[in-house]
């Protein structure tokens, strides 16, 4: 597996790494899976339309609904079914056995840790201009902006100090990870749609799909090709009804007025009319009611469902800030770029001068390489920023403190904003 994190050799200071083209995806072929060899499929061998010559269910001549004429099934003669068992298991095929209707994911072939060396040195040059007071200033308005309750008084009012620059560095690993998850479903069939058995069923992870985009999470659901079997309903033995539960199949039910007797206060009851039963209104009278479970289509599909899904992880380390200044707020924003890379697999940046980064990034790199035993690393990415870190020192009304000015973004951290709340939301 090609290797390709490092730095070219001999640039200048701000290494950006252009010249390491992104590994075109897809570029990686569908993976190859030379262990896994052809699979055998012998318990499907038979054609999937064997013998409509015999009808699979032979012994249902003679239904048992009691009180109820024989009921009509006048299309049973010789439906096309593959599978003739009214069993609710699934399907026996290869690969899709023991997954259940629960599902579950499938641990793809594993990746080899890369193996080669580490690239040079990114050089960094630590240059920055710190921001002037006006600049701090409209850094203020704007958190200020973001907090409904916040005055803006002390902006005007507040007495700049000092702007001390300063700048910390932030790691961050990306792991695009695919997992492939499959389960046996059914559902209803009725007629005509069953695709063609087109051989053995591949198994997950020999299905090739590619996510819309690399670093974007995104989730597909797919029926698996050759999966799909058709089968008796098993709740109705393919009748596509059912005994009334509620009448037992009799079709009617006890009177609920006179309680069965017929008689009401020593009239006839004007609800059944002296019979002591009324139609049941689950059945109308019928004995019978559809099949839930196959919609009364009296066969269901059977197939292996298979959930793809494509997901960014994502691990960042912050070297050091100031005291009150908590990790968090460094970690939420962006500044220069002094080093990135970005391979199927990186390799870490051991090459870093700043040896708390090697050490992150090490950690890192091993804790993803293992992160997802049932998922797959489609691509990694990672990256060094250099954030600019400013300590405001301020005077307020004779209170001296101290607040930071954070990242490109110039995120504001001052949990002791001087006027936090104009009265608005005393009553909370
Ligand atoms: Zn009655
Ligand atoms: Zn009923
Ligand atoms: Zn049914």
């Amino acid at each position: 597996m090609a290797y390709n994190a490092g730095p070219p050799q001999g640039g200048a200071p701000y290494q950006q790494y252009p010249s390491q083209q992104n590994p075109p995806y897809p570029s990686q072929p569908a993976p190859q899976y030379p262990s896994q060899p052809a699979p055998q499929y012998p318990s499907q061998a038979a054609p999937p339309y064997p013998s409509q010559a015999a009808p699979p269910y032979p012994s249902q001549a003679a239904p048992q609904y009691p009180s109820q004429a024989a009921p009509q099934h006048p299309s049973q003669a010789t439906p096309p079914y593959l599978d003739p068992t009214a069993s609710s298991a699934p399907p026996q095929i290869d690969g899709y056995r023991d997954i259940g209707f629960d599902g579950g994911f499938v641990r793809p072939p594993a990746d080899p840790m890369p193996s080669a060396p580490p690239a040079d040195q990114p050089r960094i040059a630590f240059t920055q201009d710190p921001l002037t007071r006006d600049e701090v200033k409209d850094a203020l308005a704007a958190f200020v902006a973001q907090h409904c309750c916040y005055g803006s008084a002390p902006i005007k009012d507040m007495q700049i100090r000092n702007v001390a620059p300063t700048f910390t560095f932030k790691y961050t690993l990306e792991s695009f990870v695919e997992k492939r998850e499959t389960k046996w479903k059914f559902e209803p069939f009725s007629g005509n749609g069953l695709p063609a058995g087109g051989g053995p069923a591949p198994q997950p992870w020999e299905i090739p799909l590619t996510p819309g985009a690399l670093f974007k999470d995104e989730k597909k659901v797919l029926q698996v090709p050759n999966t799909q079997t058709l089968r008796p309903c098993h709740d109705c033995q393919a009748h596509g009804d059912v005994r009334c539960k509620h009448c037992a199949g009799r079709g009617q039910d006890r009177c609920g007025q006179c309680g069965g007797s017929g008689q009401r206060l020593g009239d006839v009851c004007s609800r059944c009319g002296g019979i002591g039963t009324n139609k049941c209104t689950w059945c109308v009278g019928n004995g019978m009611v559809t099949c839930t479970t196959c919609k009364g289509k009296r066969n269901l599909k059977y197939y292996v469902e298979m959930t793809v899904t494509w997901k960014v992880h994502a691990d960042r380390y912050v070297v050091e800030t100031p005291a009150g200044l908590p990790d968090s707020e460094v970690a939420a924003v962006s500044g220069e770029t002094v080093c990135q890379a970005k391979a199927h697999l990186v390799w870490p940046l051991t090459g870093f001068p700043d040896s708390r980064i090697v050490t992150a990034s090490e950690h890192l790199v091993r804790k993803h390489h293992t992160g997802w035993p049932m998922g797959r690393i489609l691509q990694q990415r990672h990256d060094v920023q250099q954030i600019a870190i400013h300590s405001v020192s301020y005077n307020y009304g004779g209170n001296e403190g101290t607040f930071f000015v954070c990242g490109h973004e110039r995120n504001v951290h001052f949990p002791d904003y001087p006027s936090q709340c104009c009265g608005c939301c005393a009553v909370m």
